[in-house]
C-alpha cells in the first residue's frame, strides 16, 4: 500500500513514480526527493524499494 510521497521527504533508495504524469525515477543515495523533471510535480508513489517518512509498517 503506496501512500504518495512529496517531493523534498527523506527517502531510501528505490524507484518512485510521479503521480501525476507517471514519469518513474530511479533515487540512488539521493536522500531528498526533487520536483518531477517532467511536470514539476511534487508527489511521488513508491514502486520498488525505497520508503517515506509515513512509512506506517516499519521492518525493524
Ligand atoms: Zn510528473
Amino acid at each position: 500500500m503506496a501512500q504518495p510521497v512529496p517531493a523534498g521527504s527523506d527517502v531510501s533508495s528505490g524507484t518512485y513514480r510521479c503521480t501525476n504524469c507517471g514519469n518513474e525515477m530511479s533515487v540512488g543515495s539521493t536522500k531528498h526527493l526533487p520536483p518531477c523533471p517532467s511536470c514539476g510535480n511534487g508527489q511521488w508513489e513508491a514502486v520498488s524499494g525505497g520508503d517515506s517518512v509515513h512509512d506506517p509498517y516499519p521492518d525493524s
